[in-house]
């Protein structure tokens, strides 16, 4: 554009310089497409750039006005040729940024669910839990929520079904109780392999009173299930640890120790069992 504007100041019109400067300035249209303000505003300037030097400079015609017709061809043919290129590879770059941001926006989710989910049960995993719990509480302390329920549960001498049928029988068990906790719980309450074969749960909105049935009868259930892999049938027993937030302002650390000390109790007092407590 410099070339062509110092070009025309110093030798005028009708050299073709003035065809360069309107087919750049035409490739403007197609260019800086995020803001048309500055778009809008170089176009203008552009403009002015070109008037001010038609008025100021001679049009020197030194070819034969004979071929006048093929002046204007060459220039439609630039500027068709130009723009038709800067066009279609702009909207080429277009398309493939439009893949490659696809690409970025599926990667991202699928490494936010491995960060989120855990592969073995497709439970959520602690990273989350832990977000999700502090949300909760936060919610719970500012009146936001009426009440909440964490439960700690761990199976019952899961190191016998690994020493007894293998970590890979032992893996399938804990993939077939997240089943099982997924089956039994409502699509708001979060479940979580906290670790190991320890799962956490928040519920939210829990009539008073209801969560140790309803943990309960999930005890009973882990129970009575028939684990059957290598023409064995096992079966397994859970406890667990229930604190139910109703009337006190709690901490995230209190509640985690509440619910992990009620747990260490049902342990300690026999396994399979619900320990529940209400605060
Ligand atoms: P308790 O009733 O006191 O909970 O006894 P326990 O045997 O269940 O507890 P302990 O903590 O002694 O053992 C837990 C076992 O869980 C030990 C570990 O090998 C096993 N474990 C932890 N993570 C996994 C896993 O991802 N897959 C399998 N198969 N086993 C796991
Ligand atoms: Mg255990
Ligand atoms: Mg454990």
């Amino acid at each position: 554009m410099l070339f062509a504007t110092l070009a025309i100041i110093k030798i005028g019109f009708g050299y073709g310089f003035e065809l360069l400067f309107l087919i750049l300035m035409s490739t403007d249209v197609f260019l800086m497409d995020d803001n048309i303000f500055i778009k809008m505003l170089v176009i203008f300037f552009e403009a002015a750039i070109f008037f001010r030097l038609l008025i100021t400079k001679k049009f020197v015609w030194n070819f034969d006005p004979a071929v006048i017709d093929f002046y204007i061809l060459n220039f439609l043919a630039y500027f068709f040729s130009v723009n038709v290129v800067n066009y279609s590879s702009l909207s080429f770059f277009e398309i493939k940024n439009k893949f490659e941001n696809m690409k970025l926006v599926e990667e991202k989710e699928r490494y936010k669910k491995i960060a989120e989910y855990d592969i073995l049960t497709g439970l959520v995993r602690k990273f989350y839990m832990e977000q999700q719990l502090d949300e909760a509480i936060d919610d719970y302390n500012c009146k936001r929520l009426d009440n909440l329920v964490l439960i700690f549960s761990d199976i019952d001498d899961f190191k016998n079904i690994n020493d007894t049928y293998g970590h890979p029988n032992g893996d399938i068990v804990l993939a077939r109780v997240g089943a099982i906790f997924k089956r039994n719980f409502r699509k708001d309450d979060i479940i979580c392999r906290w670790g190991g074969e320890e799962f956490l749960i928040l519920m939210k909105n829990v009539r008073k009173g209801f969560a140790y049935n309803i943990i309960d009868k999930l005890r009973e259930k882990v129970s009575k299930q028939n684990f059957s892999f290598d023409d064995v049938n096992v079966s397994i027993t859970m406890t667990f640890g229930v604190c139910a937030v109703y009337d006190s302002k709690i901490t995230y650390e209190e509640l985690i120790k509440t619910a992990d000390d009620l747990l260490y109790e049902g342990k300690h007092s026999g396994k399979n069992k619900v320990v529940y407590k209400e605060i």
